[in-house]
C-alpha cells in the first residue's frame, strides 16, 4: 500500500489507504483490548505518513472537513460528537484547534469539562454531557467528557464523595454500572442520528515530562502549566488502568475509540482529521432537492424580487 505523490510533490491518500492506517488505532470491541499492546505513542505509521508531507496533508484534510461540515449543516439530519480524552499535555487543545481550523464556527460546539460546580454535582453524572450534546447538523467537541466520571473520579475516591450518591448505591459494581450507562447512552445517541467518535490521545510518560519542562522553561507557555498536572502525573499507572477499562467497556462499532499515538503532534492531528472525515464520508450527506412546492415558492420569491421597482 503506497501513498501517491502527485505532480507538485503533494502526498495524497485514498480513503482506502487512510482506512487501513486508521484501523491500526481504531477500537470497536473491548474483547482482548490492552492499552499497553497498542502502537507506541511515538508511532507515525512508518513511511505511509511521512513527516515531510504532514502540513500539506493536514491542510488538505482541514479543507475536506470544511466541505463535509457544510453539507452536514445544510442537510441538518445527522449530528457528530467527538470526545477527546487524554493525560495532561497530550495535545487535546492543539489538536482541536488545528483540526477544526477550517470549519464554520456556527456549525461547531466545543465544550470543556472542568471540575464540576454545585449545579453539576446536584445531578447524575451524564446530565452535563446531555446538556452539551450537539444539535442536528452540528459537530460537538467534548474536551474531556462524561468519561471523567470513570477516570479522575475513580482514581480519586474523595471526588466521588462530593457527588453525594446514596450510600446504598456505592457498591463494588459502581464503575461497571457507570461504564454500562455510558455505553447505553452512546448507543442511544447513535440510534438517534449522532455519530460518536472517541479519541484517546496516547502520550508517553517521557513525552509528558518533556512537555511539562518546556512549559516551565518557556515564559509564554507558563500559563499552560498547573501544579495539579504534576500531582496527577504521580497517578500515571492508575490512569492507564482506568483508561484501559473504560475504553474496553465502551468501544463499539457505533461508538469507536481511537487510541491515537500522541508523542508527535503532527501525526495525532492527521489521525484525528482522517477519522472525522472517514465518518462523515460514510454518511450520505446530500442536500435534498427542493420539493415541487418549495420550487414554486422559490420561483415566486424570485419573481417578487425581480418586480421590485
Ligand atoms: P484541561 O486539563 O482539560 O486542559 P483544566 O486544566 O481546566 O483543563 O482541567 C480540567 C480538570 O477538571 C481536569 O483535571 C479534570 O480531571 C477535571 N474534571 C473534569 N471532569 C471532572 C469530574 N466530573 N470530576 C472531577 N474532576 C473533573
Amino acid at each position: 500500500m503506497d501513498a501517491t505523490v502527485d505532480e507538485p510533490g503533494t502526498l495524497r491518500l485514498s480513503p482506502k489507504q487512510m482506512r487501513s492506517i486508521l484501523d491500526c488505532y481504531r477500537v470497536t470491541s473491548g474483547k482482548g483490548f490492552r492499552l499497553k499492546n497498542y502502537d507506541p505513542p511515538a508511532d507515525t505509521a512508518g513511511h505511509l505518513l511521512p513527516r515531510a508531507h504532514a502540513n500539506a496533508l493536514l491542510a488538505h484534510g482541514v479543507e475536506r472537513l470544511a466541505e463535509l461540515q457544510e453539507k452536514l449543516y445544510a442537510q441538518d439530519r445527522w449530528a457528530m460528537l467527538c470526545v477527546f480524552q487524554a493525560m495532561d499535555a497530550a495535545g487535546k487543545d492543539g489538536t482541536i484547534k488545528h483540526v477544526m481550523s477550517g470549519v464554520n464556527p456556527q456549525g461547531v460546539q466545543v465544550t470543556s469539562f472542568k471540575v464540576p460546580g454545585p449545579e453539576v454535582l446536584a445531578h447524575d453524572f451524564l446530565w452535563r454531557a446531555i446538556l452539551a450534546l450537539p444539535e442536528r447538523g452540528r459537530i460537538g467537541i467534548f474536551n474531556r467528557s462524561h468519561y471523567e466520571d470513570v477516570l479522575v473520579v475513580r482514581v480519586h475516591p474523595d471526588i466521588l464523595a462530593k457527588q453525594r450518591l446514596p450510600r446504598e448505591l456505592l457498591g463494588k459494581k459502581l464503575w461497571e454500572q457507570r461504564m454500562d450507562s455510558i455505553a447505553a447512552f452512546e448507543r442511544h445517541l447513535a440510534r438517534q442520528g449522532t455519530v460518536v467518535l472517541k479519541f484517546f490521545l496516547n502520550v508517553s510518560k517521557a513525552e509528558q515530562k518533556r512537555r511539562f519542562l518546556e512549559r516551565l522553561e518557556e515564559k509564554d507557555k507558563h500559563w499552560k502549566f498547573s501544579s495539579n498536572d504534576l500531582a496527577e502525573r504521580a497517578f500515571w499507572d492508575d490512569y492507564q488502568r482506568v483508561y484501559q477499562e473504560a475504553i474496553a467497556a465502551t468501544a463499539a462499532p457505533h461508538a469507536p475509540w481511537f487510541v491515537v499515538p500522541a508523542d508527535n503532534k503532527w501525526f495525532t492531528r492527521l489521525i484525528v482529521v482522517g477519522a472525522i472525515i472517514e465518518a462523515l464520508e460514510a454518511l450520505d450527506l446530500r442536500i435534498a432537492a427542493p420539493t415541487e412546492a418549495e420550487e414554486a415558492a422559490l420561483a415566486a420569491a424570485r419573481r417578487k424580487l425581480e418586480s421590485e421597482a
